[in-house]
């Protein structure tokens, strides 16, 4: 095996450039100001969008959010979380982008670790109230000092952030903080196992992603990209999503939610030529989508699970759009099938790495790398990928190889022709509308209830989101109340864990099955959880999957 190229060369070779990050994103303002850079109700040119961003990184510093204290953003889409986002990157605090779904189970560690000196998130709603949770972080952890609400009804000692986003007034002094090799961002893992860990990415390695990623979108100054999904996830912010977007010189409009009747209005309204969904929103757009002909002009990019060839093909042919499969993660690797790869090869492939000098390599069992053609993990490492994680999760070797390589937990095969297929992975995930569950996570949080003496959760095929969640439990013989599907997920919500992680179904079951030294064998679950009924023996009367299939949230994007 070759030995692990570095930074020193990634420099030399002119995969990382010597560019923070900002200025890659707003460098149109200066080459052509005048052109869209936001559409929507609160658009924004190009040079607009460049003067709020140093606006807002002026302001942040009098209110003494200064760098490099990292900022916790848990925002929706909005203009306000993109200036903001801009904003923290320009002033060298770089923000961890949180899902808005992620609660107190999840952000507590993140808090800890990385010690933010500020976080933004939304007005308390109906559904959920994020400044108490964020008050609730702040008791625990002291150093959070600033709480940026992004609504009206904001408490005495909360920054509207309304008020931060209508000073526009140039500031004296551009905040210029970050040198290209600190941490621009964070991204949150989307999990192997417990909860999200903090992703480090620097100004010229996440910069020479957006770079690779656009060009082979084929995004341009005409561009418009639809934001369809939460850009605090990569593949809408970077991959190449907002970022990429905006350092072709092109447009964005930001959908509030994923509901797809309101995202295909907005193709038609805003002219969209790009954007990127999970594979349950694709069967979704072809049933809302105007039909036409093959040969359109829109990319629709499609990730984060895996796409069926089927669904693939009804593309191009039902609504003639040009589709684009993209494989990626967090951590950096990203594939894509090119615009003129022949249709079998975008069908049924999930591409290529777009960055040079990304090494992927497919390793066995044994560890060693299978012959070609061959099923086995993705291990990947090159100037696309992280080396660690950040924080106590830095110290955890487990996912990253003794030869530098990160160990994707994906199962892959790889043709002669370099494209890399999906097979499944070795990851105790349920990758539920892409949006990935650790089983181990909701496992320890589900047991702590008192009904619950074993729980194992597994995935199984679900009609809306691809995979549900599926908790298999061996309830506690005293239990005071027989434990229902509804009642562990009101546990769960009240032990603070993201609602999107809450099991589909539960199955009672007398006793789970073990391999080997007691091990519980999740490949029978699995098997079983396939099906309509458990096989497993359960305490009498309660054999069915009770509740099967309550839904809560929208694919990936609640
Ligand atoms: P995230 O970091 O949230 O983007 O998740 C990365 C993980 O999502 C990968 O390691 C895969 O397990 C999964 N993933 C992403 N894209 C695909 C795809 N096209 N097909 C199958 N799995 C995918």
């Amino acid at each position: 095996m070759e030995a692990s190229r570095g930074p020193t060369e990634y420099r030399a070779r002119g995969w990382w450039r010597d560019e923070r990050l900002d200025d890659l994103v707003l460098r149109h303002a200066s080459e052509s100001p005048g052109r869209p850079a936001v559409l929507g109700p609160q658009p924004l040119t190009h040079a607009r969008l460049a003067a709020a961003v140093d606006a807002v990184a002026a302001r942040l510093q009098e209110l003494g959010v200064r760098a490099p204290s990292p900022v916790l953003v848990q925002l929706p889409n909005s203009v306000g979380m993109l200036v903001l986002t801009l904003a923290l990157i320009r002033a060298g605090c770089p923000p961890i982008l949180a899902h808005p779904s992620l609660r107190s189970h999840e952000l507590d560690p993140v808090v800890a670790d990385l010690a933010p000196a500020a976080m933004a998130v939304p007005a308390a709603g109906e559904v959920f109230d994020h400044p108490a949770m964020a008050r609730g972080l702040q008791e625990r952890h002291p150093g959070l000092r600033t709480l940026l609400v992004d609504g009206a009804a904001c408490a005495a000692d909360e920054v509207a952030l309304g008020g931060l986003l209508a000073s526009s007034a140039a500031p004296e002094r551009r905040v210029h903080a970050a040198d290209p090799s600190e941490t621009a961002l964070y991204f949150l893992s989307s999990g192997t196992t417990g909860p999200p860990k903090p992703i480090p990415r620097s100004h010229e390695a996440l910069g020479s992603v957006v770079r690779n990623a656009a060009a082979v979108s084929g995004l341009g100054p005409d561009s418009v990209y639809l934001a369809a999904l939460p850009v605090t996830h990569s593949f809408t912010c970077a991959h190449p999503g907002v970022l990429g977007a905006l350092a072709s010189g092109g447009a964005v409009v930001l959908a509030e939610s994923a509901d797809i009747e309101h995202l295909v209005e907005l193709v038609e309204e805003a002219g969209v030529t790009h954007t990127a969904l999970v594979p349950p929103l694709v069967a979704q757009l072809l049933a809302h989508a105007p039909p036409a002909g093959p040969g359109g002009a829109r990319v629709l990019q499609v990730g984060g699970a895996r796409l069926d060839a089927e669904t693939a093909r009804r593309v191009p042919a039902e609504i003639g759009w040009r589709l684009q499969q993209v494989y990626g993660m967090s951590e950096g690797l990203l594939s894509f099938t090119r615009l003129d790869d022949p249709q079998e090869v975008v069908a049924g492939t999930q591409g290529r790495p777009v960055a040079p000098g990304d090494e992927i390599l497919v390793v066995g069992e044994d560890g060693r790398p299978v012959d070609p053609g061959e099923q086995g993990e993705l291990w990947t490492r090159g100037p696309s990928t992280v080396t660690a994680y950040a924080g106590r999760a830095a110290a955890e070797a487990g996912r990253f190889g003794p030869e530098g390589h990160y160990r994707t937990g994906d199962l892959v095969r790889v043709g002669e022709d370099g494209n890399i297929v999906v097979t499944g992975r070795l990851k105790d995930v349920v990758n539920r509308a892409g949006e990935k569950v650790p089983a181990d996570d909701v496992e320890a949080v589900a047991a702590r209830h008192p009904g619950v003496r074993e729980v194992a959760v597994v995935g199984f095929p679900h009609p809306l989101y691809g995979e549900g969640v599926s908790a298999f439990v061996v309830p506690e013989e005293a239990g005071e109340e027989r434990l229902t599907l509804r009642r562990l997920r009101r546990f769960l919500g009240e032990e603070g864990l993201a609602a999107y992680k809450f099991p589909d179904r539960l199955v009672l079951v007398e006793a789970l099955p073990r391999i080997g030294i007691g091990k519980v064998d999740k490949a029978a679950l699995r098997r079983a959880a396939e099906q309509e009924a458990p096989r497993f023996p359960a305490p009498s009367g309660e054999a069915r999957p009770s509740d099967s299939t309550a839904s809560e949230g929208a694919a990936a994007g609640t």
